[in-house]
């Protein structure tokens, strides 16, 4: 009996909170939209992000293969380290990359309100456009949270929210099972999320060592099963 009563008054709160994880976590929902996870399922066109940089060394490592490989990728960049890095983000550029927003300070949105939220993306923007000459239309928020106020802040601003499909969770993972896990969950279309940055202050913290290990494999095991690389642009609707 007393449980039957907890379970009908905790019901509700626990569906509001089930609700709430799926809407503003998980990167598969579409709570909020309008939002990315995934390309066109047509064709086999995969694309590839990174995430947190640029972050000295292994920034430039992470372009000397998409170069050597002739990949296309998309770097969603911290305002903050690009006043540190700024060549490496006109690196970026003239390699023929894309560059989305990430925040300036790697902000974790949730209960943030608008104005804060509009502060990080929009000082970012300026720094971008310092650096580039150009403000980019693309953003992913930080641990892919998602928040009340940001959409009208990207719409009010022409910009792409842009989450992922697959993610090789190399923030945990070793070489291989980088590898594994973005292999597993290939599909056309995926959107894959790595990292060339962390969102720390301290460079000495900053090691991408595995991800740049990885990376060749995911290339080379992709291109095995059929699938391009597209940049990011050709997953959005056309404007
Ligand atoms: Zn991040």
């Amino acid at each position: 009996m007393i449980l039957t009563v907890v379970l009908i008054v905790a019901a509700p709160g626990l569906a509001f909170g089930l609700w709430f994880c799926w809407a503003c976590v998980i990167p598969s929902s579409t709570f909020f939209r309008p939002v990315l996870v995934r390309g066109p399922r047509e064709g086999k066109r995969i694309s590839l992000t990174f995430d947190d940089g640029p972050a000295a060394q292994f920034t430039e490592q992470v372009l000397d293969i998409l170069r050597e490989h002739h990949v296309p990728a998309t770097f969603f960049v911290c305002g903050k380290n690009v006043e540190e890095h700024p060549d490496l983000l006109r690196r970026i550029v003239a390699e023929g990359h894309e560059v989305g927003n990430h925040t300036y300070s790697h902000l974790h949105i949730f209960f943030k309100s608008r104005r804060r939220m509009a502060e990080e993306i929009d000082r970012t923007q300026e720094i971008i456009e310092k650096v580039t000459g150009f403000r980019p239309k693309i953003f992913r928020p930080p641990y892919g949270a998602r928040w009340f106020g940001l959409i009208p802040i990207l719409l009010g601003r022409g910009m792409h929210l842009i989450l992922w499909s697959v993610a090789g969770y190399d923030w945990k993972k070793d070489m291989r099972g980088i590898t594994e896990a973005v292999m597993r969950r290939l599909k056309p279309g995926a959107v894959i999320l790595l990292h060339d940055g962390r969102e720390t202050r301290s460079a000495a913290e900053i090691d991408r060592s595995r991800t740049v290990l990885a990376l060749p494999g995911i290339i080379a095991g992709a291109r095995r099963r059929g699938y391009t690389f597209a940049p990011l642009k050709d997953f959005l609707p056309s404007t």
